[in-house]
């Protein structure tokens, strides 16, 4: 069966096309600047490990535009489509067969995710007239959440908010952090429901999850992917007092708050830059504040594994993730530095190892096994896809 993933941003579209007999892509691309007066159309096609790369600059009016030039430039068969939609809220504890109910609950989630549930509509209507009669099928990234217990989800606010508002953690990145707690279990040998792990999605947006035998218990975003670590330009988890207060004393207006929150704060509000390699560059230039704005990230990722841990009693592993997970030496030294508590002892010489294959990091005297492990939430979403589709049948 091949399997269409697709992810529709407000301005983009991803794509990525498996063969899930072979669990290869087998095509994938991405159309940016959608709406803009120049887009940027890039499609790559995969053949026996060789990549056939295309890109183009051309005006991309609407969704409806890239979604015809995605089905122009793929050429293989298309037997379902797997979509990404963020927001699932409570009522999909699971990735779902998409029909007239499913599209209402989705939109029925838009308050809760107003810049993502929108555009992934938009995507499932545009499939469902260019693929007619093909599957479709909803995977969210909250669906992983939802085994958290009322304990850990519910924020000490008067209760109604939570019944008539559904404000609680929702928690996101879900399918990358199933997929990475899957992939290491297969890789020790073992099965998700033996091990008690930590993943740690590290990228422009990051997320740490306590998974106890396979069931998420707790997750570092919240209700919006705004909490938690400090992340490339998202502020993360702050005292709540603060909003009010930039409201009495600055004259920002609430949605001037939040852009700063979301895009002028972490990494780069600290120190003016958000991708770790520019800062790690400017660092070793002797710049304080880029030097200050990794040993905070770091600082914060190290209290959340801390915290993690005591949740989950005994931690069978760590594994990191994404962008900054799979590639970032330094965050990962510095956030695991004097862990030796806890059973966590990184081995430096593997540590500043790069690979793009799963490989570990830890060394010997550690009891905590560390891996890197590359993630994939294309193929994650369209291996859900083919398991609801066969419970379907
Ligand atoms: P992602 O959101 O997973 O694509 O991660 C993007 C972020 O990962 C970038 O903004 C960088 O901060 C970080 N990143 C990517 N590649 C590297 C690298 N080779 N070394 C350090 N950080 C990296």
């Amino acid at each position: 069966m091949n399997v269409l993933v697709i992810n529709t941003g407000s301005s983009s579209l991803k794509y990525q096309l498996f063969d899930m007999e072979n669990q290869i892509a087998l095509a994938g691309g991405v159309m940016e600047r959608i709406g803009e007066s120049q887009g940027i159309m890039t499609h790559k096609t995969f053949s026996q490990g060789d990549e056939h790369k295309t890109k183009k600059t051309i005006t991309i009016e609407d969704h409806q535009k890239a979604m015809h030039l995605m089905a122009e430039l793929i050429t293989q068969k298309i037997d379902a489509i797997g979509h990404r939609v963020v927001q699932g809220g409570e009522a999909f504890k699971s990735a779902t067969r998409i029909n007239e109910n499913v599209k209402n609950a989705i939109q029925e989630n838009n308050p809760l995710a107003p810049l993502h549930n929108p555009p992934n509509l938009i995507g499932i209507r545009l499939a469902e007239d260019l693929f007619p009669g093909k599957p479709q099928v909803a995977v969210f990234d909250t669906n992983f959440h939802q085994t958290i217990p009322e304990k850990a989800y519910l924020y000490a606010l008067p209760y109604e908010y939570y019944t008539k508002h559904k404000i609680r953690k929702y928690g996101f990145h879900g399918t990358s952090h199933k997929y990475v707690a899957k992939k290491t279990a297969a890789l020790m040998g073992k099965n998700l429901e033996e091990l008690n792990l930590i993943t740690l999605h590290l990228g422009n947006g990051c997320s740490i999850c306590a998974i106890k035998q396979g069931i998420c218990l707790d997750t570092s975003m919240g209700m919006t992917p705004l909490a938690g670590v400090m992340m490339g330009t998202r502020s993360g988890d702050l005292d709540p007092a603060i909003f009010g207060f930039l409201m009495d004393n600055t004259g920002m207006s609430q949605k001037q708050i939040d852009e700063v929150l979301n895009k002028k704060s972490g990494l780069k509000g600290i120190c003016g830059l958000n991708d770790l390699r520019d800062i790690h560059d400017r660092s070793a230039q002797g710049d304080k504040l880029a030097k200050l704005a990794v040993e905070m990230f770091a600082y914060q990722i190290k209290k959340y594994i801390g915290a993690y841990a005591a949740v989950l009693g005994r931690v069978d592993g760590l594994v990191f993730t994404a962008g900054v997970g799979e590639n970032d030496e330094i965050v990962r030294a510095k956030a695991l530095a004097d862990m030796s508590v806890f059973g966590i002892e990184l081995d430096l010489a593997k540590n500043d190892v790069r690979s793009s294959e799963p490989h570990t990091i830890h060394g010997t005297n550690s009891r905590v096994p560390i891996w890197i492990v590359p993630t994939n939430e294309e193929l994650q979403i369209a291996t859900e896809t083919c398991q609801v589709l066969k419970n379907s049948i």
